[in-house]
């Protein structure tokens, strides 16, 4: 089996699934509406300075100014006033982050025009963070044009590998700037590795002439949409097929993958059938699956996922068990085997970050703790996200942290429930309707008409009306008042309102 990029691009969205051994594995989406700003460089206006915040207010053509902390704070002006600008000449070394002592007043001045990339998106009443150290993503490296560094990724395990690559940047770079290597360069040859380094460079300094001759606020250069990131990112060697359904779309990742990834162009094809992409490769039943709360298992058990504001809890349970005691804990072992493999499929689907708990079924025999515990470990290792898990206690918990990349599939898919506030849960038409008592007794004696009016869901009132019915009769007498009680269909079961006249 292979590995295969199924995109499903339409005028709203594009949806990008990555799939291992014919299992969906990854997920990603982008709706053109919010689509992010994280990533884009733009020459910007400094408008305000605040010595006290050591940090300023940079206009960069957003609805709010951008944040610039003193410490990302990198000056290109006399540099780029330097420049030849025949793209050969580029500022010397930085002299690391710039430290705390210096003083951003010392930095810069309102209304001057200054170099800075988004490090992170605009959240709420926050503007954009700025950098002004800026990192170019290539197709096998980051170029990072304001520190001399070489870096090469952790995942690929070679000496000898990381050996070739380091020399083959270190030979290659312009002095004073440093490359991240990749892991998709792994056995990548050293002309392509070359070109990608040589077309980041390109692009830099293209962006240092533009400064001078564009006014700001502007964007200097865009991080591209989700579409050619995920050729740029995900499009590896052993991806054999990149499919997409849109015609446009296909023409656009094409074009992008002839120009930086030549040789990958005659692996992209157009879906036609018109069967919906995502249905024909059941990636929508597997999307329906990983917004579950509950997600069975072959073994019977199930997992059980709760978000709560600090961490996500995984809870393992056992289906029901018939047997000998003795099989048990073999039962329990098989279970815990597989939630570990399902946890990490399902963290990696769903996105989720931060901290995350995982409650394995209790096991009395160390040693099977020990073996969920490395199975989990293993199934780690293929997420391409960050990860730590600690080892797995007596009572079978593990905890672990999984960095944050993006948001996650519920977060970008859902709304919490309008109905219980998403706490998961609604009040019962007992309790509503007690509350409704309640509420007549403190409300009657300051009513002046002589009927009192509750509208609530059907549910409740039939409550009232069958269950409650000599409550409601002893109410009527005690406050001399005729009580007409109101079904309303589509109202929240936890809704009731009490008035004395008829509208
Ligand atoms: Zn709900």
């Amino acid at each position: 089996m292979s590995n295969i990029l199924v995109v499903n691009s339409t005028r709203a969205e594009t949806r990008v699934a990555l799939i291992e051994d014919g299992i969906l594995s990854e997920i990603y989406m982008e709706r053109r509406r919010d689509r992010g700003v994280a990533g884009n460089i733009y020459k910007g206006r400094v408008l305000r300075v605040l010595p006290g915040m050591q940090a300023a207010f940079i206009d960069v053509a957003q609805e709010k100014a951008g944040f610039l902390h003193v410490s990302d704070f990198y000056n290109f002006q006399k540099d780029i006033n330097h420049l030849e600008g025949d793209g050969e000449t580029l500022p010397p070394p930085s002299r690391g982050k710039i430290s705390r002592k210096i003083n951003i007043s010392d930095c810069m001045k309102e209304g001057e025009e200054i170099l800075v990339q988004v490090a992170k998106e605009p959240m709420g009443t926050k503007g954009a963070r700025l950098t002004g150290h800026i990192s170019l993503p290539g197709r096998y490296v980051v170029f990072m044009p304001t520190v001399s560094h070489i870096g090469i990724s952790r995942r690929i395990g070679s000496e000898r590998e990381r050996k070739r690559l380091r020399r083959v940047v270190e030979e290659n770079r312009p002095p004073g700037t440093g490359f991240i290597v990749r892991t998709v360069s792994e056995d990548i040859s050293d002309e392509k590795i070359l070109r990608d380094m040589e077309l980041l460079v390109k692009l830099w300094t293209d962006m240092l002439d533009r400064f001078n001759e564009v006014k700001s606020p502007y964007l200097l250069n865009e991080e591209p949409d989700l579409l050619l990131r995920a050729a740029r990112d995900l499009f590896t060697t052993d991806i054999e097929e990149l499919i997409v359904d849109d015609k446009q779309a296909y023409k656009r990742v094409s074009e992008f993958t002839s120009h930086y990834m030549p040789g990958f162009s005659d692996n992209i094809s157009l879906y036609s059938a018109t069967e919906p992409i995502f249905d024909a490769y059941g990636i929508e039943v597997e999307i329906e699956r990983a917004l579950a709360r509950e997600v069975p298992l072959e073994s019977g058990g199930s997992l059980v996922f709760d978000k709560t504001e600090a961490l996500t809890a995984v809870d393992v349970n056992t289906g029901k068990f018939v047997g000998s005691s003795s099989d048990l804990e073999e039962t329990i072992l098989r279970t815990n085997l597989e939630a570990a493999e399902e946890v990490v499929y399902q963290l990696r689907l769903r996105n989720i970050g931060g901290i995350i708990i995982i409650d394995f079924i209790d096991m009395e025999d160390a040693r099977n703790r020990e073996r969920v515990y490395r199975t989990l470990e293993a199934a780690l290792k293929k997420d391409r996200v960050t990860t730590n898990a600690l080892a797995i206690s007596d009572f079978g918990l593990v905890e672990m942290t999984r960095k944050r990349v993006r948001e996650s599939l519920v977060q970008y898919m859902c709304d919490p429930c309008p109905h219980c506030d998403g706490r998961g849960q609604v009040k019962t038409r007992e309790t509503v309707a007690a509350e409704i008592v309640r509420e007549i007794r403190r409300q009657a004696p300051l009513m002046a008409g002589k009927t009192i009016y509750v509208d609530a869901q059907p549910e409740v009132i039939s409550y009232l009306l069958n269950v409650e019915r000599g409550t409601i009769d002893e109410l009527e007498k005690v406050f001399d008042r005729k009580i007409n009680l109101r079904g309303q269909r589509g109202k929240h079961v936890e809704y009731f309102a009490l008035s004395d006249s008829r509208s």
